[in-house]
């Protein structure tokens, strides 16, 4: 049978995340447990419904079962199992997030493995592709820079590492990496416009360990798509991989970058992703570029626009609410970054360089930098602009995106600002 959870090695902080990895099987039976199902149910389910010898099936079945208990996501496990209803606030992934945060375990790291591409998407945060940029621009980071990242990574205590780029799949040590990842028992995700991605490709990086792809998609067809990438065809090959991967079990997950040129067919893309199954994550925060240019924020969603996802039928990804002390964000604290040419940044989102690889060790930087110290100092009191806004609890402001739209990491950037008050009026009914 399949795993059901991948588990890290020998630390307790990669055991208790196990738990949000769950593969399809994993979720299937944490869906039968209601406390309506016994056990010995439960094991004839999963046997109807994937193959695999019974006598195995209850085994692994019931020391999954025990895992769960163990992890305190079954409140009752004696006869017929049941979700603790109360493991958001209390549950391991809760302690987990709050030991990180106060303690500085970069949980999820994002490595720009190499910035060339296949594409030249007219948003694209690397730089502007547009034009023929500069060769010195198509940096790549060295294994000799890489492979010790790695270790480190894992002794900081790293759940996550995203292979990026540019392009990650044209990295040519990218399958290398995954593989020492995720023998360190961290988990290994790739962010890909998917476009070359085939059947070897995938073998290969399941073999390595990857968990899934992120891939990119900005249209439901080719004519918003291939436009945003400047390139015929990349639609097709997108998505036809994302089909793939989804079949071949390397579990895809589609980003979407709304955009003025898509906003109209986002509820035509998310119905696409529902009806074959695929996950998605849904963005609208564009920012400028990290070589200064900033043309791409010509292409954000108009006021119209946004008014219109407001009220439609998927209002529930755009009418956001948080917790007011939240613009502060996971920088420096469980989130890190590393740039193409071994810069250590907060957030791949906040490119602030806090020390370089090729001169430092990663642990060196992450636990001495004065530049990641300042940001964890930093109180909501710190973020002047934001610091008792009646607009914060409908703002998805992240601190890397005022950054490179405003050059002030604690101040606001009045598009964010229009959007959450928008949503403020709407959550009052106004118009
Ligand atoms: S695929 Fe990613 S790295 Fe390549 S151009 Fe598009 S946004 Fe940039
Ligand atoms: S609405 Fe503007 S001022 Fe208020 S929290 Fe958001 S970014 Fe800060």
């Amino acid at each position: 049978m399949a795993f059901y959870y991948r588990r890290g090695k020998n630390q307790e902080i990669r055991r208790e995340l196990t738990i949000l990895e769950l593969n399809e099987l994993g979720y299937f039976i944490l869906n039968l447990c209601q406390g309506q199902m016994s056990k010995n149910h439960i094991i004839d389910a999963v046997c109807e419904s994937y193959e695999g010898d019974r006598k195995e099936v209850e085994v692994d079945t019931l020391s999954f079962l025990s895992e769960l208990d163990y992890l305190g996501i079954l409140g009752s496990f004696d006869d017929e199992p049941k979700i603790n209803e109360t493991r958001s606030k209390d549950g391991p992934w809760a302690k987990l997030h709050e030991e990180a945060w106060s303690q500085y375990f970069p949980l999820f790291c994002t490595i720009e493995t190499t910035l060339l591409c296949n594409l030249k998407c007219v948003h694209c945060y690397n730089f502007d592709r547009s034009e023929s940029p500069k060769k010195e621009l198509y940096q790549t980071l060295s294994w000799d820079v890489l492979e010790p990242l790695l270790y480190d990574l894992y002794t900081a205590g790293t759940l996550q590492v995203s292979f990026s780029g540019g392009e990650a799949l044209l990295y040519p040590d990218l399958e290398r990496a995954i593989r020492i990842t995720t023998d360190l028992g961290m988990f290994a995700r790739v962010k890909s416009n998917g476009v070359l991605l085939n059947e070897n490709k995938i073998d290969q990086l399941i073999r390595a360990g990857a968990v899934g792809v992120d891939i990119s998609l900005y249209g439901s067809s080719s004519k918003n798509h291939d436009s945003f990438t400047r390139k015929t065809g990349s639609f097709e090959a997108s998505w036809n991989n994302v089909l793939l991967c989804k079949e071949m079990g390397l579990e895809p997950e589609v980003s979407v970058m709304v955009t003025r040129h898509n906003a109209y067919e986002i509820d035509e893309m998310l119905d696409l992703f529902k009806k074959n199954n695929i996950s998605c994550q849904v963005s609208m925060d564009m920012t400028g570029r990290y070589d200064g240019t900033d043309s791409s924020l010509d292409d954000r969603v108009t006021s119209e626009q946004f008014k219109r996802l407001l009220r439609g039928p998927h209002r529930g990804l755009f009418d956001v609410r948080r917790e007011v002390h939240e613009v502060q964000c996971a920088c420096a604290r469980t989130n890190c970054g590393i740039s193409a040419n071994g810069d250590v940044y907060p957030c791949i989102g906040a490119p602030i360089p806090a020390g370089n690889l090729k001169e430092n060790s990663f642990l060196d930087i992450w636990n001495h930098s004065p530049v990641l110290k300042n940001i964890r100092a930093l109180k909501y009191q710190d973020f002047s602009s934001c610091f008792g806004c009646k607009d914060a609890e409908f703002c998805e402001r992240s601190s890397g995106s005022v950054y490179v739209n405003t050059g002030d990491y604690t101040g606001a950037d009045p598009n964010l600002c229009k959007e959450a008050r928008m949503r403020h009026d709407y959550s009052r009914g106004f118009d």
